[in-house]
């Protein structure tokens, strides 16, 4: 292909006169040998990403390469227990501020620190001994520490652009399952539902979280629910203690009365109750017929049914078949003219067609690209959604490492009557998949 260069230099065609179509001709020999050279290294780093194996230059804190192999994580005995720690103390409530200031206080070494202590050098580079926010929230969002490898997660922006950034989460490379694990899944996913939102609120007077604490909301001013005691909880039982039964209102009504919001008052017993018969719905359909559920929500998402997305994909087929088409003829015009069989006007005219087509065609390969990675996201969330759901048909009771397992988010509405009967809008929605109607 290189050869094909020459001929811009060839001294038949002078920029002035032939600016058009040496713009043109560059533009199409730069996306085809970009595109072809990036894309194999980029294949290349990712496959290996792929199989699973560590590619990083050290190993993150809590694990050590393995001395057999070093794309092979272990659990590391020296600084696992800090990353134990450091997921304990959140799960207490301490902020990210705070855990790096316990550890530096009790003078723990920073995952640099500990890297420098391990390999017996001293850290000339100046990184940082000390803990910060950052460091703290890094790990606690690593799922390196549920045992899976997610990789790729920086690169440059594009062949043309070499700086280095953050890529966007669909991009990163996750193998599961590829070394022992340093957290469960259910205190990972607890860690994660505090990181989305502030501590506020989140225990009643009791100091103990709630049940429903950073899920719960006003269907009507979208303010969370808050806890109320019901007068009835004065009652001591004959042990003492006084009685657990708890209730919620809208904050915004708690704090601003009637003029902001209503009431939305619902007792926690009745909430439960009504959360565990859903959930079993949902748990039995996915058991006895996932596919309906999955066509539903796929649905209701207005994702492409599995025929539209066949004819997205035969759609992308052909425009990518017609781009080398495109890209080919360029060329060719080109090398026409240069031989002197084709006349030069004649050759911008059609370079000037291929190229809008060529331009309409990458524009249009960008939409199918985007709307069959949108379908293809909302497939999988459904998949796992379905395989998380089906085991909890016998639910019995509903504690929080379970809820925020399973529940985003829930909504409620207030109190209206049909017919004498009262009724109330609760909207559940599941982590993956939001709202399912049935
Ligand atoms: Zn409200």
């Amino acid at each position: 292909m290189g050869c094909r260069f020459i001929a811009l230099n060839d001294g038949v065609d002078t920029i002035h006169k032939n600016n058009e179509m040496l713009v043109i001709l560059k533009n199409v020999m730069n996306d085809l040998y970009a595109r072809d050279t990036s894309s194999k290294i980029r294949a290349v780093k990712q496959s290996t990403f792929r199989t699973g194996k560590y590619v990083g230059c050290y190993a993150p804190i809590g694990y050590r390469k393995s001395p057999a192999d070093k794309h092979i994580l272990e659990i590391d005995p020296v600084t696992a227990p800090v990353v134990l720690r450091i997921f304990d103390m959140r799960l207490q409530g301490d902020s990210f501020r705070k855990i790096a200031r316990t550890l530096n206080e009790e003078g723990v070494p920073s995952p640099r620190g500990f890297y420098y202590m391990a390999e017996g050098r001293p850290n000339l580079r100046g990184e940082t001994p000390y803990w910060n926010d950052v460091t703290v929230k890094t790990i606690l969002r690593n799922e390196v520490y549920l045992g899976h490898m997610v990789q790729n997660k920086t690169g440059t922006v594009s062949y043309k652009v070499h700086k280095q950034v953050s890529k966007p989460k669909e991009d990163w490379i996750k193998v599961e399952h590829t070394h022992e694990p340093l957290v469960s899944q259910e205190v990972w996913d607890a860690v994660q539902r505090l990181d989305n939102h502030p501590s506020k609120g989140r225990s009643d007077s009791d100091g103990e979280i709630s049940l429903f604490a950073d899920v719960f909301y006003c269907a009507d001013c979208g303010s969370s629910m808050r806890i109320l005691k019901d007068y009835r909880s004065r009652k001591r039982h004959e042990d003492g203690h006084y009685g657990t039964y708890k209730a919620y209102m809208c904050n915004r009504y708690g704090s601003g009365g009637k003029v902001a919001c209503s009431m939305h008052y619902i007792n926690c017993k009745v909430l439960t109750k009504l959360l565990l018969l859903d959930i079993h719905a949902k748990a039995m359909l996915a058991q006895n017929s996932p596919a309906v559920l999955k066509e539903k929500n796929l649905a209701q998402k207005n994702a492409a049914s599995l025929e539209q997305t066949k004819a997205l994909q035969a759609t992308l087929a052909v425009v990518d078949k017609r781009l080398a088409e495109l890209e080919k003829l360029v060329v060719a015009a080109y090398e026409d003219k240069v031989k002197g069989v084709m006349p030069e006007a004649l050759c911008v005219q059609l370079m000037n067609r291929y190229e809008d087509e060529r331009r309409g065609k990458l524009e249009q390969r960008t939409q199918l690209t985007a709307q069959l990675e949108a379908t293809q996201e909302d497939e999988q969330a459904t998949d796992e959604w379905l395989a998380v759901i089906r085991d909890y048909a016998q639910l019995e009771e509903l504690d929080r490492p379970t809820l925020l397992r399973l529940v985003k988010r829930i909504e409620v509405g207030e109190k209206y009557e049909i017919a004498g009967e009262t009724h109330r809008d609760i909207k559940i929605y599941y982590n993956f998949v939001g709202y399912v109607e049935l």
